[in-house]
């Protein structure tokens, strides 16, 4: 049985740098993949955060064909993305099936999707939803990296339950998660980009 971790208030619990052009086989990346209809502006923005709090490229991939039905089959429809390339791919979806988890993640598919439309509910801020979007992609990167949950509030990798909480959490990796995040990353073939 595949194992899979719910996010959410449910849940207790090619070319990006014109240098980066050649990969060996044993480097791999990060992926981010809309399925939404989220603007670029706001994808973009939440991969670019990704690429500067982890230090690794973050790349987007395209998916040929429309994806209907719940988050389980969105994530079935991405894992077709992963490669020997990729460490990890994550996506932004809007599921036809209406579910108030903040996404899925599959293990042992490296694959995790994050349920848009949940994370827009109570906010009619842009920068708050931006923000939501931004630790979201974060957590799951960090998720499928091998990091657990934290308990420092500070933390990204905060546990939360209501998307108030989520707010209120850090957007960025803590110091320890950080360094054991590039530790694990690392031993895992990702490749680093250089520290700004
Ligand atoms: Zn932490």
């Amino acid at each position: 049985m595949k194992k899979i971790l719910l996010i959410g208030v449910c849940f207790w619990a090619f070319s990006l740098f014109p240098f980066l052009e050649v990969y060996s086989d044993d480097e791999k990346i990060f992926a981010l993949v809309n399925l939404s209809s989220l603007d670029n502006k706001v994808v973009d923005h939440a991969r670019k955060f990704a690429e500067l709090n982890l230090s690794v490229p973050v790349h987007m991939l395209e998916l040929d064909e429309p994806v209907s039905g719940g988050l389980d089959k969105q994530a079935q429809a991405v894992s077709t993305l992963f490669s020997s390339n990729h460490l990890a791919v994550v996506a932004l979806v809007e599921p036809s099936e209406k579910t108030k988890h903040h996404g899925l993640i599959v293990y042992s598919n490296k694959v995790a999707v994050i349920n848009v439309p949940s994370l827009k509910d109570g906010t009619e801020d842009h920068q708050q939803y931006q923000w939501r979007l931004d630790r979201q992609v974060i957590r799951s990167f960090g998720f499928l990296a091998g990091r657990e949950y934290c308990s420092n509030p500070s933390c990204v990798l905060k546990q939360y339950r209501t998307l108030k909480e989520l707010d209120q959490v850090g957007r960025n990796f803590c110091p320890p998660d950080a360094q054991k995040f590039r530790k694990e990353a690392k031993v895992q073939g990702a490749q680093f980009l250089p520290r700004q």
